[in-house]
């Protein structure tokens, strides 16, 4: 730490880990220059071309290694920053380990290494005597069938740290739980081919509806920003994301019963600054948490609270880095946001009847983000989205009729790819 001075600006210097293409960075960077912080901006270019590029040496920094990033970061600031934040899953780790070097508050990196762990996560609730499924680690050398045996079906197949449901698959039987193994193995191996060897998660599939809590913490407290219902089920054997709405319909008991699940969770994970975002099922046996991350909603999907917190949701979690005051949040409307699901594999050419999709009462905006030209496909191989729908109503079930009739209206032309090895 000695060689940094403070940066000297008195409203505040943030380093900020911007991931190459990350949906919100266009939002924080525009929330830091509304707020007048420095942001001091790191990405993850590729360090071959960064340099070609002319990019500064903080463009290029591993954020998957954070231990071999840690020096590079730090030889490259100029000052010591009064906040280090990632904008999503990514740069979590680097920032925490950055915070710990600068001694800022915020969530330590041993915090972050659970919860991006999907079985160290699994085995934290266990300890803590949360609701949890049965879990085995498949280990990358063990064949599948071996544990077969011992399997309680439906189980769930799981890379150990991917997201956006990226290589999830349920299976019903031991034969579709090795086609499962096999392709959460190759989806693993084409994510993150340098990654150690972590094995897969195999879990006991957990019924019940979906929800989803977006929440600040400040000292260890929760303040819960908003919970989500995710009224499409999610049986499988795929696990798309598609449709959130708040406020949610459950009960007010069962949702203070979330909300505390996920307070209780945050303390024993050792999260306790920062947003969180916890995916998570009801049934009649309790609250089974799926994730906690400390992160916010991914994608473009936060931009639905903006009325309910009065400002960006980005700004908020600026100003709470800060430790600046945060207003209560307002009385808004209902609202939901739909991530645009990839109908099938192939490549992107464009979209009909956008306009249409906008024009429908309730409906508040329509984005595209992919990009024509570009090849996507569903889950579990992919992780992106065609785009977002944002909708508001008086109620719940408004907002998400709104959403599912724009979805309707859209026609989005995807070809099929043409492997050059195959062309005529
Ligand atoms: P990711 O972090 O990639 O999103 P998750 O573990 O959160 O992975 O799983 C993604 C989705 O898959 C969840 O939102 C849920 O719908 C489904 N899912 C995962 N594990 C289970 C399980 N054990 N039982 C039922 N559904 C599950």
């Amino acid at each position: 730490m000695g060689r940094f001075s403070s940066s000297g600006n008195t409203a505040g210097s943030i380093v900020l880990l911007l991931p190459v293409a990350g949906y919100q960075n266009g939002e924080f960077l525009a929330a830091g220059g509304r707020l007048g912080v420095e942001i001091v901006a790191v990405s993850d270019y590729c360090r071959a071309l960064a340099p070609m590029w002319g990019l500064s040496p903080l463009a290029s920094v591993p954020f998957d290694r954070p231990l071999a990033a840690l020096p590079r970061v730090l030889r490259a600031l100029k000052a010591r920053p009064d906040a280090v934040l990632a904008a999503d899953d990514h740069g979590l780790e680097l920032a925490a380990c950055l915070r710990a070097h600068f001694e800022l508050p915020g969530n330590a990196p041993e915090a972050i290494r659970v919860t991006r762990d999907k079985y160290l996560f699994r085995s934290l609730l266990a300890q803590g005597g949360f609701c949890c499924p049965a879990v085995h680690v498949l280990a990358d050398a063990q064949q599948p069938a071996d544990l077969a045996a011992a399997l309680d079906f439906p189980v769930v197949v799981k890379p150990r740290r991917l997201s956006t449901s990226r290589g999830v698959i349920r299976a019903d039987s031991p034969g579709a739980f090795l086609r499962a193994v096999a392709q959460a193995r190759r989806i693993q191996a084409d994510a993150a081919p340098d990654d150690q060897p972590l094995g897969l998660l195999v879990e006991r599939f957990i019924p019940g509806s979906e929800y989803a809590l977006e929440g600040l913490l400040k000292r260890g407290e929760l303040r819960v920003l908003a919970l989500f219902d995710k009224p499409d089920p999610l049986d499988g054997p795929y696990f798309e994301e598609t449709l959130y709405v708040t406020p949610s319909r459950l009960p007010v008991e069962d949702q203070k019963r979330i909300a505390d699940t996920v307070q209780r969770a945050c303390a024993q994970a050792g999260l306790t600054e920062g947003p969180v975002h916890a995916e998570l099922r009801l049934n009649s046996e309790g609250v089974f948490l799926l994730e906690i991350a400390a992160r916010s909603i991914g994608g473009l999907c936060g931009r639905i609270l903006r009325h309910a917190l009065g400002m960006s949701l980005e700004e908020l979690i600026l100003r709470a880095a800060l430790d600046w005051p945060i207003p209560e949040p307002g009385v808004a409307l209902a609202a939901g946001v739909m991530m645009i699901p990839i109908p099938w594999r192939g490549i992107y050419h464009g979209v009909h009847h956008l306009e249409a999709a906008r024009r429908v009462p309730g409906v508040e905006d329509v984005q595209i983000t992919a990009l024509p030209g570009q090849r996507v496909s569903p889950a579990p191989e992919g992780s992106s989205y065609l785009g977002f729908i944002f909708s508001r109503g008086d109620r719940p079930e408004g907002a998400e009729a709104a959403l599912r009739a724009a979805h309707g209206r859209l026609a989005f032309d995807i070809q099929p790819e043409i492997r050059l090895d195959k062309a005529p």
